[in-house]
């Protein structure tokens, strides 16, 4: 599913209509302004101007647009987010390396989870606080009473949670609490940024081993007939019962 999303993953682009938001990330409508001087003013026009042909000279464009403007801006039509360009060129926000939330991420996760991608370049440390709150919201969807991070953990390897899980949201955890009280964990350098972007994978791993695909063998299992799944459970209540 992942990588469904990322092919079709259309970049912004100076004066297109539609392309994926890179603050909300979705394939999304755009209005554009671009911001004109004159007289020392800057005023906002509220589209950009196209280039027609009938110019006698074709300088600064980009995409069939003039961008000897100021600045323009595109408001995407989903999360109504700016994005600012300067010379034809997104400036802010910045797109980064950080894969797209997972298909299956529950709303509120995916809304933690885009606001930690879209300050990732700018401070990888307010990045993973941000994931770290993304993780204490997705244990009790999971199956965990509402309690510390920690403890929530622990509940659920208790029900059995699989030990790659419990080392991927423990590293979520642990380096998510090194955002917040800085201690052994250099989140500031470049390392830092190569943390912060490895960890919304972590994250995503969690939905797709978590949700993904336990639903998934859900759907094919309720293929079987009834009567196959009768048995079924009788031989493991047999099972069971032996033991
Ligand atoms: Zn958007």
């Amino acid at each position: 599913m992942i990588n469904q999303i990322e092919q079709n993953y259309v970049p912004p682009k100076y004066g297109s209509r539609r392309f994926n938001c890179p603050s909300c990330s979705a394939f999304s409508g755009q209005k554009w302004f671009e911001g004109l001087n004159s007289f020392d003013v800057i005023y906002l026009e509220p589209s950009l101007r196209e280039v027609t042909g009938e110019e006698d000279q074709f300088i600064h464009i980009v995409n069939g647009h003039y961008n000897d403007n100021v600045f323009a801006i595109s408001f995407c039509i989903s999360c109504e987010k700016p994005s600012f360009w300067i010379e034809g060129k997104l400036v802010y926000p910045q797109r980064s390396s950080v894969p797209f939330p997972h298909s299956d991420m529950p709303e509120e996760i995916k809304k933690l989870y885009n606001e930690a991608r879209s300050i990732v370049t700018m401070s990888p440390r307010a990045s993973v606080a941000i994931l770290r709150l993304a993780v204490e919201k997705i244990l009790p969807l999971l199956g965990a009473k509402k309690g510390k991070i920690n403890d929530m953990i622990g509940e659920l390897v208790g029900k059995g949670l699989p030990h790659r899980i419990q080392m991927a949201l423990d590293s979520l955890r642990v380096i998510g609490n090194e955002a917040v009280h800085p201690g052994k964990i250099d989140l500031d350098g470049i390392d830092g940024k190569e943390t912060a972007v490895a960890l919304f994978g972590v994250l995503n791993f969690v939905v797709e081993k978590m949700l993904t695909e336990p639903r998934e063998i859900e759907d094919i299992y309720s293929l079987l007939p009834d009567s196959t799944k009768k048995g079924i459970d009788e031989r493991d209540n047999k099972a069971l019962t032996k033991q």
